[in-house]
C-alpha cells in the first residue's frame, strides 16, 4: 500500500486505459504477494482466514478508496462471491465465481428501484415470472454499482406476489449481455459518473429471459440471502472506513502542524486540537466496535445489533473525520492536491448505502428494546 498503491492513487483517479493496465499491473503483484481476495476462504478462490483477521487487514489496505479494487475485495464483487460461494449450485460456482473470484471478470447486485424505497424492499416492483423452464424478468432498477462493463448482475425480483413480504422475491444471477439488458447510464454521484467499477447504473430489464437454473439459494429466498450478503458487507464497508479515517487523521495532523498563522501554527488552536481530540475518541471507539462485531461474527453469532451499530457510528466518524481534515487544509482541502476531495465524495454514500443511518439506529434500539420487553437487560459483553 506505502509503496505501490498510495504514490499511484492520482494516475489510477484518472481511470483512463492506463488506470486500468496499472490497477492491473498492482493485482498481479498482490496474487504474487498470496494476499489476493482476503475476504473469501482458500476453498473459494481467496486468502483470507476469518473476519477479525480481515478487518485488521483493511485498516492498510481502506487507506485508499482503490484498495480493495487492488486486493480483489471490493463491492459489489465481494458481497457476491461471499453469497455464491454460500448458496451457489456447483454450476454457478464453477461459471461464476470462479472467474469472479479470479478477478477476470466483474459483477453486480441489482436491487434499489428509483420507483419504491430502497430502505423497504418489500416494495420492489420488479418481476420474475416463470415461463417453462426460464424466468422472465421485467423492472427498473439503478444504483446497480459496477454495472458498467460486469459480466453478470445478481437481480433481485418479485417471484411470488402473494407471498409473505419477505418471501416474495427471489435473487437471479443474469449475465449482462442477455437480451433486454440495458445499463442505461451510470448515475453520477455529487458529479462523479465514474468508470467501470466505480459507476452505480441504472439497468432496465425488458424481457430478459434467463434460465431458472440461474435462480440463486432457491425461489423465495431473495431476502434470507440479502441479509446473509448485506450483514458482511456492511462490516466490510466499516474496515475500509477504518482506513480512510486514519489517513484523513493523519493529514489532519500533520497539516496542523506544519500550517503556520501569524500567531503559530494551527495545531495550537484549540479548536483544531478539539478535533484531534474528538477524532481520536470517536476513531478508536470504531475500531473497537468494529473488532468486537469481527469476534463475534467468527464465533458464529449473528452480530445484528453489533453490525447495525458500527454501520451508522462508523459513517457518521467517517464524515465528520474527513470533513475536519478537509476544514484544517481550507481551500486546499477541496482540491486534488490531498486524497480529501476524493474521500469526502466517497464518504458522503456511506450514511445511505446498505441501510440509511436512520434504519440502522431503529434495528439497534427495537433489538435492545425487545431484550428489556422479555425481561432480560442487555448484555454488552
Ligand atoms: C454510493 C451508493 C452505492 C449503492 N450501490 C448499490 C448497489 O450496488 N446495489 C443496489 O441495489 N443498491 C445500491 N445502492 C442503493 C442503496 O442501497 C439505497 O440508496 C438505500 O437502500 C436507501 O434506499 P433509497 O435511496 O431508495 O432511500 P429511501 O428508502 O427512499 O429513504 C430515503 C431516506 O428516508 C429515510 N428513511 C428511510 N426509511 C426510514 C425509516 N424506517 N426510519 C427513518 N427514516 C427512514 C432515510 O433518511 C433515507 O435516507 C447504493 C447507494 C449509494 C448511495
Amino acid at each position: 500500500m506505502q509503496n505501490r498503491v498510495l504514490p499511484n492513487e492520482a494516475a489510477i483517479e484518472r481511470e483512463d486505459d492506463d488506470a486500468a493496465a496499472l490497477i492491473k499491473t498492482l493485482q498481479d503483484e498482490v496474487r504474487a504477494l498470496g494476499l489476493w481476495a482476503p475476504h473469501l476462504p482458500p476453498e473459494a478462490g481467496g486468502s483470507g482466514e476469518g473476519f477479525l483477521e480481515y478487518a485488521q487487514f483493511n485498516e492498510y489496505i481502506g487507506r485508499s478508496v482503490w484498495g480493495q479494487l487492488v486486493f480483489g475485495c471490493q463491492a459489489p464483487d465481494a458481497g457476491n462471491g461471499e453469497i455464491l460461494h454460500m448458496f451457489g449450485t456447483d454450476g454457478q460456482k464453477e461459471r461464476w465465481l470462479a472467474p469472479l473470484v479470479a478477478g477476470e471478470i466483474r459483477s453486480f447486485f441489482s436491487m434499489t428501484e428509483p420507483e419504491v424505497p430502497g430502505s423497504d424492499p418489500t416494495t420492489l416492483r420488479t418481476r420474475a415470472v416463470q415461463d417453462g423452464d426460464d424466468w422472465v424478468i421485467d423492472g427498473h432498477k439503478w444504483f446497480s454499482s459496477g454495472a458498467q462493463g460486469a459480466a453478470f448482475g445478481i437481480v433481485m425480483a418479485v417471484t411470488d406476489p402473494d407471498a409473505d413480504p419477505h418471501a416474495r422475491a427471489t435473487q437471479i444471477i443474469v449475465p449482462a449481455d442477455t437480451p433486454g439488458v440495458d445499463v442505461v447510464r451510470p448515475v453520477p454521484v455529487l458529479g462523479h459518473a465514474g468508470h467501470g467499477w466505480s459507476t452505480h447504473c441504472e439497468v432496465t430489464y425488458t424481457n430478459v429471459r434467463v434460465p431458472m437454473a440461474n435462480t440463486l439459494g432457491g425461489v423465495g429466498a431473495g431476502f434470507l440471502i440479502a441479509q446473509k450478503r448485506l450483514g458482511p458487507g456492511r462490516i466490510h464497508h466499516v474496515m475500509r472506513w477504518l482506513g480512510q479515517m486514519q489517513r484523513a487523521f493523519e493529514l489532519m495532523c500533520r497539516y496542523a502542524l506544519e500550517r503556520e498563522t501569524s500567531t503559530g501554527p494551527l495545531a495550537d488552536k484549540q479548536t483544531v486540537q478539539n478535533w484531534i481530540a474528538d477524532s481520536y475518541v470517536e476513531i478508536q471507539a470504531c475500531r473497537l466496535l468494529t473488532l468486537d462485531a469481527a469476534h463475534k461474527i467468527d464465533r458464529g453469532e449473528d452480530a445484528r445489533v453489533e453490525i447495525s451499530a458500527i454501520k451508522f457510528y462508523a459513517a457518521r466518524v467517517l464524515n465528520d473525520v474527513i470533513d475536519r481534515a478537509v476544514q484544517v487544509h481550507g481551500a486546499r482541502g477541496l482540491t486534488d492536491e490531498t486524497p480529501l476531495a476524493h474521500m469526502l465524495m466517497m464518504a458522503r454514500g456511506g450514511r445511505i448505502y446498505d441501510g440509511p443511518d436512520e434504519v440502522h439506529r431503529m434495528v439497534v434500539a427495537r433489538r435492545i428494546l425487545k431484550a428489556f420487553r422479555s425481561g432480560e437487560e442487555w448484555q454488552f459483553s
